[in-house]
Protein backbone atom coordinates (compact mmCIF):
# COMPACT_ATOMS: atom_id res chain seq x y z
CA UNK A 1 0.00 0.00 0.00
CA UNK A 2 1.69 3.14 -1.01
CA UNK A 3 0.71 6.70 0.51
CA UNK A 4 0.10 8.69 -2.11
CA UNK A 5 0.72 12.94 -1.71
CA UNK A 6 -0.87 14.89 -4.94
CA UNK A 7 0.42 18.36 -5.06
CA UNK A 8 -2.38 19.71 -7.51
CA UNK A 9 -5.13 17.57 -7.25
CA UNK A 10 -7.53 20.01 -8.21
CA UNK A 11 -6.41 20.22 -11.69
CA UNK A 12 -6.23 17.81 -14.88
CA UNK A 13 -3.55 15.93 -13.64
CA UNK A 14 -5.06 15.74 -9.88
CA UNK A 15 -8.03 14.73 -10.92
CA UNK A 16 -7.26 11.76 -13.44
CA UNK A 17 -4.42 10.62 -10.54
CA UNK A 18 -7.35 10.00 -7.94
CA UNK A 19 -9.41 8.48 -10.08
CA UNK A 20 -6.43 6.11 -10.64
CA UNK A 21 -6.18 5.81 -6.72
CA UNK A 22 -9.62 5.43 -6.08
CA UNK A 23 -9.96 2.60 -8.66
CA UNK A 24 -7.10 0.73 -7.39
CA UNK A 25 -7.89 0.87 -2.58
CA UNK A 26 -5.54 -2.24 -2.67
CA UNK A 27 -2.83 -0.43 -3.80
CA UNK A 28 -2.69 3.27 -2.71
CA UNK A 29 -3.98 5.53 0.12
CA UNK A 30 -4.62 9.88 -0.33
CA UNK A 31 -2.19 11.04 2.04
CA UNK A 32 -2.15 14.80 1.01
CA UNK A 33 -3.76 17.14 -1.47
CA UNK A 34 -3.92 21.07 -2.35
CA UNK A 35 -5.59 23.23 -4.18
CA UNK A 36 -4.18 26.68 -5.49
CA UNK A 37 -8.01 28.83 -5.42
CA UNK A 38 -10.45 25.48 -6.25
CA UNK A 39 -11.73 25.48 -2.89
CA UNK A 40 -15.40 23.80 -3.57
CA UNK A 41 -13.41 20.99 -5.25
CA UNK A 42 -10.99 20.31 -2.63
CA UNK A 43 -13.36 20.63 0.32
CA UNK A 44 -15.19 18.10 -1.97
CA UNK A 45 -11.97 15.82 -2.27
CA UNK A 46 -11.78 16.12 1.50
CA UNK A 47 -14.73 14.73 1.95
CA UNK A 48 -13.90 11.92 -0.12
CA UNK A 49 -10.73 10.72 0.41
CA UNK A 50 -10.36 11.99 4.12
CA UNK A 51 -6.52 12.58 3.25
CA UNK A 52 -4.56 12.84 6.52
CA UNK A 53 -3.34 16.94 5.39
CA UNK A 54 -4.76 19.61 2.59
CA UNK A 55 -3.44 22.59 1.67
CA UNK A 56 -4.54 25.76 -0.13
CA UNK A 57 -2.91 29.13 -0.99
CA UNK A 58 -4.54 31.56 1.44
CA UNK A 59 -4.85 31.96 5.13
CA UNK A 60 -8.56 32.71 4.66
CA UNK A 61 -9.11 29.56 2.50
CA UNK A 62 -7.62 27.54 4.95
CA UNK A 63 -9.56 28.55 7.72
CA UNK A 64 -12.98 28.73 5.98
CA UNK A 65 -12.13 25.03 5.20
CA UNK A 66 -11.11 24.26 8.86
CA UNK A 67 -14.61 26.21 9.80
CA UNK A 68 -16.54 23.91 6.96
CA UNK A 69 -14.78 20.48 7.50
CA UNK A 70 -15.15 20.52 11.80
CA UNK A 71 -17.97 17.74 12.05
CA UNK A 72 -17.15 16.16 8.88
CA UNK A 73 -13.23 15.07 8.84
CA UNK A 74 -9.91 15.55 10.90
CA UNK A 75 -7.89 16.63 7.89
CA UNK A 76 -5.26 19.34 8.96
CA UNK A 77 -5.60 22.10 7.14
CA UNK A 78 -1.47 23.95 5.77
CA UNK A 79 -1.65 27.10 3.80
CA UNK A 80 0.73 29.25 1.50
CA UNK A 81 4.51 28.31 0.55
CA UNK A 82 5.25 26.99 3.71
CA UNK A 83 2.30 24.91 3.88
CA UNK A 84 2.92 23.29 0.61
CA UNK A 85 6.54 22.86 1.19
CA UNK A 86 5.46 21.21 4.79
CA UNK A 87 2.77 18.58 3.06
CA UNK A 88 5.14 18.06 0.16
CA UNK A 89 7.45 16.23 3.22
CA UNK A 90 4.95 14.43 5.19
CA UNK A 91 7.39 11.82 6.84
CA UNK A 92 3.85 8.50 5.81
CA UNK A 93 4.34 10.03 2.24
CA UNK A 94 5.87 6.79 0.11
CA UNK A 95 5.11 9.14 -2.92
CA UNK A 96 4.73 12.56 -4.36
CA UNK A 97 2.69 13.61 -7.42
CA UNK A 98 4.29 17.13 -8.82
CA UNK A 99 1.09 18.41 -10.61
CA UNK A 100 1.04 21.98 -9.54
CA UNK A 101 1.03 23.92 -12.83
CA UNK A 102 4.04 26.62 -13.76
CA UNK A 103 6.79 28.11 -11.44
CA UNK A 104 4.64 27.82 -8.43
CA UNK A 105 5.78 23.59 -8.05
CA UNK A 106 9.36 24.34 -7.87
CA UNK A 107 9.67 24.68 -4.09
CA UNK A 108 7.09 22.32 -3.16
CA UNK A 109 8.90 19.57 -5.43
CA UNK A 110 12.06 20.82 -4.45
CA UNK A 111 10.74 19.90 -0.62
CA UNK A 112 9.58 17.06 -1.44
CA UNK A 113 13.17 15.76 -2.99
CA UNK A 114 15.28 17.09 -0.16
CA UNK A 115 12.64 15.08 2.30
CA UNK A 116 13.70 12.01 0.44
CA UNK A 117 10.44 11.34 -1.60
CA UNK A 118 9.89 9.17 -4.76
CA UNK A 119 8.71 11.83 -7.37
CA UNK A 120 5.56 11.38 -9.33
CA UNK A 121 7.14 14.66 -11.89
CA UNK A 122 4.41 16.55 -14.11
CA UNK A 123 5.62 19.90 -13.08
CA UNK A 124 7.89 20.30 -15.61
CA UNK A 125 8.72 23.87 -15.04
CA UNK A 126 10.40 22.36 -12.50
CA UNK A 127 13.38 20.77 -14.70
CA UNK A 128 12.87 23.72 -16.73
CA UNK A 129 13.66 26.17 -14.67
CA UNK A 130 16.23 23.97 -11.55
CA UNK A 131 16.72 20.80 -13.99
CA UNK A 132 20.52 20.85 -12.69
CA UNK A 133 19.95 21.50 -9.01
CA UNK A 134 16.80 19.45 -9.22
CA UNK A 135 19.20 16.56 -10.79
CA UNK A 136 21.87 16.63 -8.21
CA UNK A 137 19.74 16.92 -5.12
CA UNK A 138 18.00 13.90 -5.79
CA UNK A 139 21.25 12.15 -7.42
CA UNK A 140 22.83 13.12 -3.66
CA UNK A 141 19.46 11.85 -1.99
CA UNK A 142 18.66 9.05 -3.82
CA UNK A 143 15.24 9.88 -4.92
CA UNK A 144 13.43 8.94 -8.04
CA UNK A 145 12.06 11.21 -9.96
CA UNK A 146 9.48 9.23 -12.72
CA UNK A 147 8.16 11.20 -15.03
CA UNK A 148 4.50 11.30 -15.38
CA UNK A 149 4.46 13.40 -18.81
CA UNK A 150 3.55 10.82 -21.72
CA UNK A 151 6.71 11.45 -23.61
CA UNK A 152 8.93 11.24 -20.92
CA UNK A 153 6.99 7.85 -19.48
CA UNK A 154 7.45 6.60 -23.72
CA UNK A 155 11.69 7.08 -23.38
CA UNK A 156 11.36 5.76 -19.69
CA UNK A 157 9.84 2.87 -21.23
CA UNK A 158 11.83 2.64 -24.06
CA UNK A 159 14.93 2.16 -21.89
CA UNK A 160 14.30 -0.46 -19.93
CA UNK A 161 16.36 -3.48 -20.15
CA UNK A 162 18.54 -2.00 -22.46
CA UNK A 163 22.32 -0.46 -21.51
CA UNK A 164 22.87 3.54 -22.24
CA UNK A 165 25.69 3.37 -23.07
CA UNK A 166 24.07 2.27 -26.71
CA UNK A 167 21.67 5.20 -26.58
CA UNK A 168 22.10 7.45 -29.53
CA UNK A 169 19.24 9.73 -29.48
CA UNK A 170 15.59 10.24 -28.38
CA UNK A 171 12.60 11.55 -30.81
CA UNK A 172 9.58 13.45 -28.90
CA UNK A 173 6.87 13.55 -30.87
CA UNK A 174 4.41 15.73 -30.93
CA UNK A 175 0.85 15.90 -31.88
CA UNK A 176 1.15 20.01 -33.40
CA UNK A 177 -1.58 20.75 -31.38
CA UNK A 178 -5.10 22.64 -32.82
CA UNK A 179 -3.36 25.20 -35.37
CA UNK A 180 -0.21 22.28 -36.98
CA UNK A 181 -2.34 22.65 -40.46
CA UNK A 182 -2.97 26.49 -40.21
CA UNK A 183 -1.06 28.99 -42.73
CA UNK A 184 0.97 31.22 -40.68
CA UNK A 185 -1.23 34.48 -41.95
CA UNK A 186 -3.92 32.21 -40.57
CA UNK A 187 -2.48 32.64 -37.33
CA UNK A 188 -2.72 36.05 -36.75
CA UNK A 189 -6.39 36.32 -34.99
CA UNK A 190 -6.71 33.04 -32.99
CA UNK A 191 -8.87 33.38 -30.17
CA UNK A 192 -8.09 31.60 -26.57
CA UNK A 193 -11.48 29.31 -27.17
CA UNK A 194 -9.72 28.18 -30.42
CA UNK A 195 -6.00 27.43 -28.54
CA UNK A 196 -7.61 25.54 -26.05
CA UNK A 197 -9.16 22.57 -28.13
CA UNK A 198 -6.55 20.57 -28.79
CA UNK A 199 -7.21 17.65 -30.82
CA UNK A 200 -6.27 14.98 -29.14
CA UNK A 201 -5.79 15.39 -25.24
CA UNK A 202 -7.92 16.88 -22.63
CA UNK A 203 -5.51 19.32 -20.20
CA UNK A 204 -5.44 22.38 -18.14
CA UNK A 205 -5.64 26.04 -19.82
CA UNK A 206 -1.77 26.43 -19.42
CA UNK A 207 -0.12 23.37 -21.44
CA UNK A 208 -3.29 23.47 -23.61
CA UNK A 209 -1.93 26.99 -25.12
CA UNK A 210 1.73 25.81 -24.69
CA UNK A 211 0.69 23.04 -26.84
CA UNK A 212 -0.75 25.01 -29.78
CA UNK A 213 2.70 27.15 -29.83
CA UNK A 214 4.46 23.87 -29.19
CA UNK A 215 6.08 25.64 -26.09
CA UNK A 216 5.32 22.90 -24.33
CA UNK A 217 7.46 20.81 -27.04
CA UNK A 218 10.56 22.81 -25.90
CA UNK A 219 9.93 22.66 -22.66
CA UNK A 220 9.33 19.06 -22.83
CA UNK A 221 13.17 18.62 -24.63
CA UNK A 222 14.46 20.55 -21.78
CA UNK A 223 13.03 18.41 -19.14
CA UNK A 224 14.16 15.46 -21.09
CA UNK A 225 17.59 16.56 -21.26
CA UNK A 226 18.14 16.73 -17.44
CA UNK A 227 15.72 14.01 -16.44
CA UNK A 228 17.77 11.90 -19.17
CA UNK A 229 20.89 13.10 -18.95
CA UNK A 230 21.36 13.83 -22.70
CA UNK A 231 22.78 17.00 -24.86
CA UNK A 232 20.32 19.04 -26.79
CA UNK A 233 21.90 17.09 -29.85
CA UNK A 234 20.18 13.98 -28.66
CA UNK A 235 17.11 15.02 -28.33
CA UNK A 236 15.12 15.13 -31.99
CA UNK A 237 11.65 16.38 -31.95
CA UNK A 238 8.61 14.82 -34.65
CA UNK A 239 5.30 15.94 -35.43
CA UNK A 240 3.13 12.61 -34.96
CA UNK A 241 -0.78 13.92 -35.36
CA UNK A 242 -2.33 10.50 -34.37
CA UNK A 243 -0.64 10.99 -31.01
CA UNK A 244 -0.25 6.95 -30.74
CA UNK A 245 3.39 6.66 -30.54
CA UNK A 246 4.32 8.62 -27.56
CA UNK A 247 7.98 8.71 -27.82
CA UNK A 248 11.33 6.62 -29.28
CA UNK A 249 14.80 6.01 -28.25
CA UNK A 250 17.18 5.22 -31.15
CA UNK A 251 20.53 2.85 -30.23
CA UNK A 252 23.67 2.62 -32.51
CA UNK A 253 22.56 -0.09 -34.02
CA UNK A 254 19.78 1.66 -35.67
CA UNK A 255 16.66 0.19 -33.50
CA UNK A 256 14.16 2.19 -32.73
CA UNK A 257 12.43 1.37 -29.22
CA UNK A 258 9.19 3.10 -29.17
CA UNK A 259 5.84 3.31 -26.85
CA UNK A 260 2.33 3.51 -28.13
CA UNK A 261 -1.15 3.83 -26.35
CA UNK A 262 -4.06 5.74 -26.63
CA UNK A 263 -3.69 9.52 -26.01
CA UNK A 264 -4.81 9.40 -22.63
CA UNK A 265 -2.77 10.59 -19.02
CA UNK A 266 -4.20 8.33 -17.40
CA UNK A 267 -1.77 5.64 -18.47
CA UNK A 268 1.44 7.20 -17.70
CA UNK A 269 0.48 8.72 -14.65
CA UNK A 270 -0.54 5.26 -13.41
CA UNK A 271 2.89 3.93 -15.15
CA UNK A 272 4.79 6.84 -12.68
CA UNK A 273 3.03 4.77 -9.42
CA UNK A 274 3.37 1.47 -10.39
CA UNK A 275 6.54 1.61 -12.07
CA UNK A 276 8.22 -0.28 -13.06
CA UNK A 277 5.49 -2.39 -13.15
CA UNK A 278 2.10 -1.97 -15.33
CA UNK A 279 -1.03 -1.89 -13.57
CA UNK A 280 -4.60 -2.60 -15.08
CA UNK A 281 -6.42 0.80 -16.20
CA UNK A 282 -10.02 1.33 -17.46
CA UNK A 283 -9.07 2.37 -20.67
CA UNK A 284 -10.00 1.11 -23.75
CA UNK A 285 -7.11 -1.07 -25.41
CA UNK A 286 -5.38 0.82 -28.65
CA UNK A 287 -6.85 -0.72 -31.86
CA UNK A 288 -4.28 -0.09 -34.64
CA UNK A 289 -6.06 -1.72 -37.20
CA UNK A 290 -8.75 1.11 -36.69
CA UNK A 291 -6.29 3.73 -36.93
CA UNK A 292 -4.41 2.46 -40.16
CA UNK A 293 -1.97 4.64 -40.68
CA UNK A 294 0.77 6.48 -38.09
CA UNK A 295 2.65 9.33 -39.67
CA UNK A 296 5.28 11.80 -38.81
CA UNK A 297 6.77 15.07 -40.63
CA UNK A 298 9.27 18.23 -39.03
CA UNK A 299 8.35 20.45 -36.92
CA UNK A 300 7.95 24.05 -38.99
CA UNK A 301 10.44 26.24 -36.99
CA UNK A 302 9.56 29.78 -38.14
CA UNK A 303 5.67 28.99 -37.82
CA UNK A 304 6.20 27.79 -34.05
CA UNK A 305 8.54 30.45 -33.00
CA UNK A 306 7.96 29.42 -29.92
CA UNK A 307 9.65 26.20 -30.24
CA UNK A 308 13.05 27.44 -30.99
CA UNK A 309 12.90 29.76 -28.49
CA UNK A 310 12.88 26.98 -25.56
CA UNK A 311 15.56 25.07 -27.56
CA UNK A 312 17.61 28.29 -28.14
CA UNK A 313 17.25 28.92 -24.47
CA UNK A 314 18.51 25.49 -23.30
CA UNK A 315 21.45 26.04 -25.35
CA UNK A 316 22.42 29.61 -24.10
CA UNK A 317 21.24 27.71 -20.51
CA UNK A 318 22.28 29.23 -16.77
CA UNK A 319 19.71 31.45 -16.22
CA UNK A 320 17.91 31.20 -19.44
CA UNK A 321 15.60 28.99 -19.65
CA UNK A 322 14.29 30.29 -15.80
CA UNK A 323 13.07 33.56 -17.99
CA UNK A 324 12.27 32.01 -20.75
CA UNK A 325 9.69 30.07 -18.73
CA UNK A 326 8.44 33.38 -16.74
CA UNK A 327 8.29 35.04 -19.75
CA UNK A 328 6.32 32.29 -21.27
CA UNK A 329 4.18 32.32 -17.74
CA UNK A 330 3.30 35.61 -18.30
CA UNK A 331 2.67 36.00 -22.02
CA UNK A 332 0.27 32.44 -21.63
CA UNK A 333 -1.90 34.46 -19.08
CA UNK A 334 -2.19 37.84 -20.92
CA UNK A 335 -3.23 35.34 -24.19
CA UNK A 336 -6.10 33.68 -22.01
CA UNK A 337 -7.07 37.22 -20.57
CA UNK A 338 -7.23 38.48 -24.06
CA UNK A 339 -4.61 41.35 -23.23
CA UNK A 340 -2.37 40.23 -26.46
CA UNK A 341 -2.97 37.86 -29.36
CA UNK A 342 -1.43 34.77 -30.21
CA UNK A 343 1.15 35.69 -31.98
CA UNK A 344 2.68 38.41 -29.46
CA UNK A 345 3.03 35.26 -27.65
CA UNK A 346 6.75 34.68 -28.80
CA UNK A 347 7.51 38.09 -29.19
CA UNK A 348 7.28 38.63 -25.49
CA UNK A 349 9.00 35.58 -24.98
CA UNK A 350 11.60 36.27 -27.26
CA UNK A 351 11.72 40.35 -26.25
CA UNK A 352 12.30 39.23 -22.63
CA UNK A 353 15.39 37.08 -23.43
CA UNK A 354 16.90 40.01 -25.63
CA UNK A 355 17.02 41.75 -22.92
CA UNK A 356 18.34 39.16 -20.16
CA UNK A 357 22.16 39.48 -19.12
CA UNK A 358 22.92 35.67 -18.89
CA UNK A 359 23.79 34.88 -15.14
CA UNK A 360 25.35 31.43 -13.73
CA UNK A 361 22.94 29.15 -11.67
CA UNK A 362 24.57 28.06 -8.72
CA UNK A 363 21.23 27.92 -6.22
CA UNK A 364 16.92 27.56 -5.62
CA UNK A 365 17.88 31.92 -5.29
CA UNK A 366 19.13 32.14 -8.66
CA UNK A 367 16.26 30.51 -9.98
CA UNK A 368 14.16 32.67 -8.39
CA UNK A 369 15.70 35.86 -9.36
CA UNK A 370 15.82 35.11 -12.91
CA UNK A 371 12.02 34.40 -12.53
CA UNK A 372 11.11 37.26 -11.20
CA UNK A 373 12.85 38.96 -13.10
CA UNK A 374 11.79 38.11 -16.65
CA UNK A 375 8.18 37.94 -15.06
CA UNK A 376 8.63 41.53 -14.53
CA UNK A 377 10.64 42.49 -17.72
CA UNK A 378 7.79 40.87 -19.79
CA UNK A 379 4.75 42.70 -18.45
CA UNK A 380 7.15 46.07 -19.17
CA UNK A 381 7.48 44.61 -22.53
CA UNK A 382 3.75 43.50 -22.89
CA UNK A 383 3.19 47.68 -22.28
CA UNK A 384 5.25 48.49 -25.95
CA UNK A 385 3.61 45.60 -27.99
P1 LIG B 1 -4.22 22.56 -14.27
O1 LIG B 1 -4.25 24.00 -14.59
O2 LIG B 1 -5.35 21.71 -14.69
O3 LIG B 1 -4.03 22.37 -12.68
C1 LIG B 1 -3.02 23.04 -12.00
C2 LIG B 1 -3.03 22.71 -10.53
O4 LIG B 1 -2.09 23.60 -9.89
C3 LIG B 1 -4.38 22.95 -9.85
O5 LIG B 1 -4.53 22.04 -8.79
C4 LIG B 1 -4.21 24.37 -9.31
O6 LIG B 1 -5.05 24.67 -8.22
C5 LIG B 1 -2.77 24.34 -8.86
N1 LIG B 1 -2.18 25.68 -8.79
C6 LIG B 1 -2.22 26.64 -9.74
N2 LIG B 1 -1.54 27.74 -9.31
C7 LIG B 1 -1.08 27.45 -8.08
C8 LIG B 1 -0.34 28.18 -7.12
N3 LIG B 1 0.09 29.43 -7.36
N4 LIG B 1 -0.02 27.58 -5.94
C9 LIG B 1 -0.45 26.32 -5.68
N5 LIG B 1 -1.17 25.57 -6.55
C10 LIG B 1 -1.48 26.14 -7.74
O7 LIG B 1 -2.82 22.00 -14.84
P2 LIG B 1 -2.51 20.57 -15.44
O8 LIG B 1 -2.99 19.51 -14.53
O9 LIG B 1 -2.89 20.55 -16.86
O10 LIG B 1 -0.91 20.59 -15.43
C11 LIG B 1 -0.17 20.45 -14.24
C12 LIG B 1 1.29 20.18 -14.62
O11 LIG B 1 1.36 18.94 -15.33
C13 LIG B 1 1.88 21.24 -15.56
O12 LIG B 1 3.20 21.48 -15.24
C14 LIG B 1 1.79 20.59 -16.93
O13 LIG B 1 2.78 21.03 -17.81
C15 LIG B 1 1.99 19.12 -16.58
N6 LIG B 1 1.39 18.20 -17.53
C16 LIG B 1 0.04 18.20 -17.72
C17 LIG B 1 -0.56 17.34 -18.63
C18 LIG B 1 -2.04 17.28 -18.78
O14 LIG B 1 -2.54 16.41 -19.48
N7 LIG B 1 -2.81 18.16 -18.16
C19 LIG B 1 0.25 16.42 -19.44
C20 LIG B 1 1.66 16.46 -19.11
C21 LIG B 1 2.19 17.33 -18.21
P3 LIG B 1 -6.51 25.40 -8.38
O15 LIG B 1 -7.11 24.86 -9.63
O16 LIG B 1 -7.17 24.94 -7.14
O17 LIG B 1 -6.25 26.86 -8.41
Amino acid sequence: MKNITILGSTGSIGTNALKIIESKPEEYRVLAITAGRNFELLFKQIKKFNPAVAAVSEKWMADELRNRLKNHSKTEIYWGQEGYARLAALEESDTVISAIIGAAGLLPTYSAIKAGKTVALANKETMVMAGPIIMDIAKRLHVSIVPIDSEHSAILQSLQGHSRKDLSRIILTASGGPFRDLLPEEMEDLNPASALKHPNWTMGEKISIDSATMMNKGLEAIEARWLFDLSMEQIDILIHPESIVHSIVEYRDGSMIAQMGIPDMITPISYALSYPRHLETNLPPLNLEEIGSLTFKKPDMEKFKCLSLALEASKIGESMPAVLNGANEIAVDSFLKGRIKFLQIPSLVEKTMTKHRVFPIESLEGVLEADQWARKTAEKELLKL
